[in-house]
């Protein structure tokens, strides 16, 4: 199983998935630019499409491992 899925950030105004720097921790209110539309993007508002999108993926992740514990717990 692939567990290391990870959650896209994606650009409001054109879609285009947007580079993170991994080294360099963003803070709320902060501006990430858009390599493709250049639009500045709010960091708050990306985040929270991406934690929308990331719990979807995280909740489906536990359903499959609580159904796999449960048999085992059962079995
Ligand atoms: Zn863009």
């Amino acid at each position: 199983m692939d567990n290391s899925y990870s959650i896209e950030v994606v650009c409001l105004f054109c879609d285009a998935p947007l580079r993170i720097e991994d080294n360099k921790e963003y803070q709320s209110g902060d501006m990430i630019n858009c390599f493709e539309c250049k639009e500045l993007n709010d960091y708050d508002s990306v985040l929270d499409i991406a934690k929308e999108k990331g719990i979807k993926l995280a909740k489906d992740e536990f359903e499959k491992e609580i159904n796999s514990s449960l048999k085992n717990l059962f079995k």
